[in-house]
Parts: structure tokens; C-alpha cells; sequence
């Protein structure tokens, strides 16, 4: 009998950003595989067996969740936000191709990603033309990532930057900050949105020139402006931002 493996995203924290989808594909699943942290925020039903492991062994994790599935399991990898956004499903298809594995079969389950959760909490920022940059240098040299910064700013480009800071990679958000201010006006809004949908949920929206990289940890997602988005102040303490959906003419 061929197992299966469904690759789930768990969304970014509070249940009801959780796909009807990716709730069915959790219950379906004997096993579950995955980060301890993210296992941690599904509850396990009769019968269900979870695997957690540490948040470096993505490789292993996903051959181990092959391996089960070989024998005719039916196993979930599991990923926050959306398992396809700097997360699982890749590594999934990586160990795949290393692997083999022809008697399992693959379904990916999408998710809410933290940049469409932390778009919808302070507007519409991402209205138009976007990218997503993680400024992890762990996968590629950080010359790759900073070159990248820079095309992206040059093309006008919103930024959604993931993976902004952590205590191994402390100063890369402060260089990747410097190099946008060289190309983006000071008054660029840039949105620091830390935990969204979690309890501890912090959304800070200052101009790029105040942006400063304590502002985030590792459960911040930080979006820069294009030269067009723009703030909306309601009452004393609420601001919208957004990204008009018309691009001006090129002079
Ligand atoms: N697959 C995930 C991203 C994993 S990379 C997704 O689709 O969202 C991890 C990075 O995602 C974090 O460093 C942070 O930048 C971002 N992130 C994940 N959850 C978040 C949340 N609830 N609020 C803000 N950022 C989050």
C-alpha cells in the first residue's frame, strides 16, 4: 500500500488563520513531522503519533517523513504560515529527488504566510508589485541576499523581508536597512510586524529613516514600502498603510 505525505502549513499563530484544508490534512495523518515549536500548536487526536525535531534538521526531517510514508503511512509534514514559503515543502522536494521514494504520494496543503497575515493587519501594503526576500544568510552567501535587496529596491519593488534577524545572524537587518535607505526616500513607510495573530502580536509602522534593526526578532516580518505606498492616519493611534494599485507613468 503507498503512503502519503501531506505538507501542511500551519499558518502564522491563531487557529482561525488555519486553512479548512490544512485542518482536514492534520486529522487525516497518523504521524505528524515537524519543528517541536510548530507541532506544539496542534492538538493530537487518538491514534496520532507526533515526530518533533530540531529547527536545523530540515533534511533529515523531511527523509524522515518520506521513510515513514514508505511504509504506508500517512504522515503530515508540518511548517508555519505556508509550508511552501521559506519552509518544508521545498526541503520535501529536495530529499525527493535524493530519494526516490516512487510508492509515495505527495499532496501540498497551502497556508496563510506571514506576509499576507501581516499585510492584512495594516492595510493593504502589499497592493501592488511585491517580493519576498528572506535575509537568512544560512542557505545563500549574504552577497546573494544583499544583491538581491538592492534589485529589488531599484526595480521599486514592496519588500517583504522574512527571516530579518536572529541571535546567530544578528547585524544582517541593520546592512540590508543602510543599503535601502541609499535607495529609497527616508520617508518610505516600513512596517515591523512581530507575532501576528499571536498573543503577543506588535505591529510598529515608522518612516525607513527611523527604522532600526532592534525594532525585530525572529518572529518579525518586516515589510519596506515601494517609493508609492503610503500612510492613512485615523484618530490618534491608527495608521493604515497602503500601496496604490496604479503605478505612476515613468517620466
Ligand atoms: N513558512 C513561513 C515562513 C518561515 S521563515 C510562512 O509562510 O510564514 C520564518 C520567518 O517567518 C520569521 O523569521 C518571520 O520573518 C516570519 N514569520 C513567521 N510567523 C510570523 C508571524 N506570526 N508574525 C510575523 N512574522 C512571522
Amino acid at each position: 500500500m503507498s503512503g502519503r505525505i501531506l505538507v501542511v502549513g500551519l499558518g502564522p499563530g491563531h487557529d482561525s488563520h488555519r486553512t479548512a484544508a490544512a485542518e482536514d490534512a492534520l486529522r487525516e495523518a497518523r504521524h505528524l513531522v515537524g519543528y517541536g515549536p510548530y507541532l506544539a500548536r496542534v492538538t493530537l487526536r487518538d491514534g496520532q503519533t507526533a515526530h518533533a525535531s530540531d529547527n536545523r534538521e530540515e533534511f533529515d526531517r523531511a527523509r524522515h517523513a518520506l521513510q515513514l510514508a514508505a511504509t504506508g503511512e500517512t504522515v503530515a509534514l508540518v511548517s508555519s504560515g505556508d509550508a511552501g514559503v521559506f519552509a518544508m515543502a521545498a526541503t520535501l522536494f529536495e530529499a525527493l529527488e535524493a530519494e526516490g521514494a516512487p510508492d509515495v504520494e505527495i499532496a501540498v496543503v497551502p497556508g496563510v504566510t506571514a506576509m499576507i497575515a501581516a499585510a492584512a493587519r495594516t492595510g493593504a501594503p502589499l497592493g501592488h508589485d511585491f517580493c519576498a526576500i528572506s535575509l537568512s544568510d544560512n542557505l545563500k552567501p549574504w552577497e546573494t541576499v544583499l544583491g538581491r535587496v538592492r534589485a529589488a529596491a531599484g526595480a521599486d519593488f514592496v519588500i517583504a523581508l522574512y527571516n530579518p534577524i536572529s541571535k546567530a545572524r544578528p547585524w544582517q537587518l541593520g546592512k540590508a536597512l543602510e543599503a535601502l535607505r541609499e535607495l529609497r526616500a527616508p520617508d518610505t513607510p516600513v512596517v515591523f510586524a512581530t507575532a501576528v495573530s499571536r498573543p503577543d502580536e506588535e505591529i510598529l509602522v515608522l518612516p525607513l529613516s527611523d527604522a532600526r534593526p532592534e525594532m525585530a526578532d525572529m518572529r518579525t516580518l518586516v515589510i519596506v514600502g515601494s517609493s508609492q505606498t503610503r500612510c492613512i492616519r485615523r484618530g490618534n493611534d491608527r495608521v493604515w498603510v497602503y500601496t496604490p494599485r496604479k503605478a505612476p507613468v515613468p517620466a
